[in-house]
């Protein structure tokens, strides 16, 4: 398989450009008639949409759906919910066979991890994100593993409000851990972020109004009680279809 690190080491400039790597990459896998199997982590289908429609053209695929950062349990349910059924109906219109799987759901080793770091003050984009991606990444390799795929790598690098460089960074030290390669990207790039937002709507997609934990919620002034009743009432629906 093809590493990231020998296309990095050639990039003279201090910022890397992802995208530019992932790009390099693909090449690779073309000229060498290559398709690899990518398992990504996601927290909701937004993110996933144009990650899917970019990618499935050149590998076969898996969400790996591993957060246990989201509160509440209901919530988190919702957008599981979503990122499956997004997936099913992604599969049906593209004839793709995109996998999702799903991690055990363990909020309490979220928090132990936050409360033991201190960074349960932290604003959003400071370094409980940091501890968050780094957690996440961390499953998604192990899972990778056990699963047997080619490569690891994050959706998340679609959000504007996410730190695309950190996450690769960090994807980038979490790839030494682990037998298996990490996916450099920055998905917003080539109006990835835009057709994202196409996507949501053709697929009438849930977009939920907060990251997912409880300390950036209660910053942000969520009030809990309305998304666990809009997520039940949610919940409920669909399940009774
Ligand atoms: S970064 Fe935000 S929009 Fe993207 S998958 Fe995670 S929660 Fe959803
Ligand atoms: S704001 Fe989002 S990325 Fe940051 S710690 Fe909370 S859930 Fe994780």
């Amino acid at each position: 398989m093809i590493e990231m690190d020998g296309i990095v080491a050639k990039m003279k400039n201090q910022k890397i450009n992802y995208d530019r790597v992932l790009k390099k990459m693909i090449q690779q896998w073309e000229r060498t008639d290559e398709r690899p199997k990518i398992m990504l982590h996601s927290c909701c289908a937004p993110c996933s949409t144009y990650v899917l429609e970019f990618l499935s053209q050149y590998a076969d695929l898996a969400i790996y759906f591993a957060n246990p950062n989201i509160h509440p349990k209901k919530e988190y349910e919702r957008r599981a919910w979503v990122q499956k059924d997004f997936i099913e109906k992604f599969n049906q219109e593209n004839g793709t066979n995109v996998r999702y799987i799903e991690a055990p759901y363990k909020p309490h080793e979220f928090m132990k991890m936050a409360k033991e770091r201190g960074l349960m003050e932290e604003p959003e984009g400071g370094l409980r994100c940091r501890a968050c991606f780094e957690m996440r990444l961390d499953m998604v390799a192990e899972a990778a593993v056990e699963h047997g795929y080619d490569y690891f790598g994050s959706a998340l690098t679609l959000s504007p409000k996410k730190n695309a460089q950190l996450i690769n960074e960090l994807g980038a030290e979490v790839q030494k851990l682990y037998d298996v390669n990490y996916l450099p990207s920055d998905f917003k790039k080539n109006k990835g972020y835009e057709r994202s937002l196409e996507m949501c709507r053709d697929y009438n997609i849930y977009r939920q109004c907060y990251c997912g934990c409880v300390f950036a919620a209660q910053a942000q002034g969520i009030d809990f009680k309305e998304v666990n009743q809009a997520a039940k009432a949610f919940l409920d629906t669909v399940e009774t279809k």
